[in-house]
This record gives structure tokens, C-alpha cells and sequence, in this order.
């Protein structure tokens, strides 16, 4: 049953007519636990509220389904609106951008030229621009356009996938240009033939390839909210007594606030992934897709 809703809000995930719907009339069907307001003002209340509480941000402007190149300059305007908001309101905050919501589906050169005036702005700011990870079919051309990004800017980093089979080879390959890593789990629906199907090799997989880029003096963002893993890795920072500057927690807003907390008391860094905008509903489908006992929450607040 668990397999057929994942699979289900991964299909929703990626449909249009759905989005437009979920615009139109969603937003009170339990969306804001995950998504911080439909409003760049909305969301900046919710990072003084976490920076207040010891915990910094990285803001993702919401945008799916973007087809033209008008759309994708649009919500790269977006983007650097975001970047002003975050300097004038003078708050702890990194960007999270997607590659095709830049337009990275219609021609790589416009891609890059829209993710260019973001990381350039960015810089001007000293704001850090991570370039979030999408499905198996845009990741080489994602690492492509970061390691191209690379070369003028320190001030981006990108995502990999621990349930990839090829991201070791990824690593290792991004390794020589001192990357600024956020490692994960995987959030998209992949085949056998490029995904590890069990959990627990992507899990092995994840703690494997944090461990080797810490050790390779690199900085790594570890965001994941298993609580197992996250113990694992504790432990070994300390064995192989690793500073705290070298790396920090990252978890997704409204998922294990509890857990989120208690890392800041312990002295971690601790970063939190807050979304907003009105294209929320694809990132809400894969957070219900990723547990779907979530659907409770949907149930309540359609009664509510
Ligand atoms: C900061 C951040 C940025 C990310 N960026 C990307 C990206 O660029 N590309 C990408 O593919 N993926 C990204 N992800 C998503 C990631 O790939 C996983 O899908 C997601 O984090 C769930 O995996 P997990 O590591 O938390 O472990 P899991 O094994 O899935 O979960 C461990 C535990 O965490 C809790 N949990 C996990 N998910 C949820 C949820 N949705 N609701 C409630 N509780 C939950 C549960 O207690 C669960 O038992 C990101 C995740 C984080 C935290």
C-alpha cells in the first residue's frame, strides 16, 4: 500500500493540471506545514523566527513546469528578487535553486546564463547559491553547468544523490575542484538500473560518501532527517575529531523541528530548507510521497 501512494504523489508530483488546480484552491490542505508562504514577505518571517532560534536557511523561490524561455527568465527575476529580500531584511539565508526551473529543459546556454545573474547577484550579497538536485535525466548536465560555475565562483555548491549508483564517480570526479557538497538521500522516482532499490544500500551509500568527503578536508551539508545516520556520523566526526566548521545539518522545514532543535543545543550548525511561492504543490506531493502516513495531516486539515 506504502509503494502504491509513493508512487501515486510522484505522478501527482509531475502533473500540470494538478499544479494549476492545487494553486488555485490547495494551499489550506495541509501545504503550509512544508512551505514557509505564498509570499517572499511570508517567508521572511519564518527565517527571523529560525534565525532567532539558532538555525540558519536556504530559501527555494518554488517553480515547476517552466516551458518557455519567457517563463524561465521570469523566474529567474524571481530568484534575484528573492537574493534582494534576503539582504534588505538582513537575514541568515543561502538561495536554493533548480536548474530547469532556469530553464535548463529548453537550452543549456539559457540555463546558465540565468543561474550566472543569480550567483553573480548572490556574490555582491556574499549570499551562497546551492544548486539543488534533480531527477537522473538533468544530473550530468547539472554537474556540468556547476563545474562550469565553479571555475568564476566560490560562493555555489551543488546536491548529490546517494541512491545514484554513479554519484562515487561523481564525487570523485567533483572532488578536484574543492565542491561545497549537500549530500542526500534522493527525493525522485528512478529505475533499478541507475538507483539502488533497497533503502538500505542508499543509506550505507550516504554515510560512505559523507564520510570520504570529510576526510578529503571538504565541506559537506548533511542534509538528511535519519536520526540513525545522523548518529553514525556524529560518532565519527569526533573519532576522526572533525571540526564543526567543516560541515552542518540540514533538514526541511516542518520535518523533525524536534530533532532540528536539539542539534543547535548540542552546538551543531544546523540549516533549514525553507520553500515558498505559489507553485508549491510538486514539492508537497514529494514530501508526501517520501512518508505517506503524511497523508493524516491532508485528511485533517480538509476536515478542519
Ligand atoms: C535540506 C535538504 C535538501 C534536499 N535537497 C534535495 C535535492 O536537491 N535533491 C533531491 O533529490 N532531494 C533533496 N532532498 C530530499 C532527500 O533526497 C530525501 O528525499 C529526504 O530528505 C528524505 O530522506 P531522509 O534522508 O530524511 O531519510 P528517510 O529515510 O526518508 O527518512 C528518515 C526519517 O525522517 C523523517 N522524514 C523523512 N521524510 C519525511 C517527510 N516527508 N515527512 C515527515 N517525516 C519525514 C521520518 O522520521 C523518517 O523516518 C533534500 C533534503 C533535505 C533535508
Amino acid at each position: 500500500m506504502e509503494a502504491v501512494l509513493r508512487n501515486f504523489f510522484q505522478f501527482l508530483a509531475k502533473n500540470k493540471r494538478m499544479n494549476q488546480w492545487a494553486k488555485k484552491y490547495g494551499w489550506h490542505v495541509g501545504a503550509r506545514r512544508f512551505v514557509a508562504g505564498e509570499s517572499i514577505e511570508q517567508a521572511i518571517v519564518k527565517i527571523k523566527q529560525l534565525n532567532e532560534d539558532g538555525r540558519s536557511v536556504t530559501l527555494d523561490h518554488l517553480g515547476e513546469f517552466v516551458t518557455s524561455e519567457e517563463e524561465a527568465r521570469q523566474f529567474t527575476y524571481m530568484c534575484v528578487k528573492t537574493l534582494d529580500a534576503i539582504h534588505a531584511a538582513n537575514v541568515s539565508s543561502h538561495l536554493s535553486v533548480k536548474l530547469t526551473s532556469l530553464g535548463l529543459d529548453i537550452s543549456p546556454d539559457l540555463c546558465l546564463n540565468n543561474v550566472e545573474n543569480i550567483v553573480c547577484k548572490a556574490q555582491e550579497y556574499q549570499i551562497f547559491v546551492r544548486i539543488d538536485m534533480e531527477d537522473y535525466s538533468h544530473c550530468q548536465m547539472t554537474i556540468d553547468l556547476f563545474k562550469h560555475l565553479r571555475k568564476t565562483y566560490d560562493n555555489v555548491g551543488i546536491v548529490l544523490q546517494a541512491y545514484l549508483y554513479r554519484t562515487d564517480k561523481d564525487w570523485e570526479q567533483l572532488a578536484t575542484i574543492a565542491p561545497n557538497i549537500r549530500f542526500v538521500k534522493g527525493a525522485y522516482k528512478e529505475s533499478d538500473e541507475v538507483a539502488f532499490p533497497n533503502k538500505a544500500d542508499v543509506d550505507e551509500n550516504y554515510i560512505y560518501l559523507v564520510k570520504q568527503h570529510l576526510l578529503h578536508g571538504q565541506y559537506a551539508a548533511i542534509a538528511t532527517h535519519d536520526e540513525q545516520i545522523i548518529s553514525k556520523l556524529k560518532e565519527f566526526l569526533v573519532e576522526r575529531e572533525i571540526k564543526r566548521e567543516q560541515f552542518e545539518f540540514q533538514m526541511l522545514y516542518g520535518i523533525r523541528d524536534d530533532l532540528q532543535k536539539r542539534l543547535v543545543d548540542e552546538g551543531y550548525r544546523v540549516r533549514v530548507y525553507v520553500p515558498y511561492g505559489t507553485d508549491w504543490f510538486g514539492y508537497y506531493m514529494r514530501r508526501l510521497s517520501e512518508r505517506p502516513a503524511n497523508v493524516w495531516f491532508v485528511v485533517k486539515n480538509v476536515f478542519k
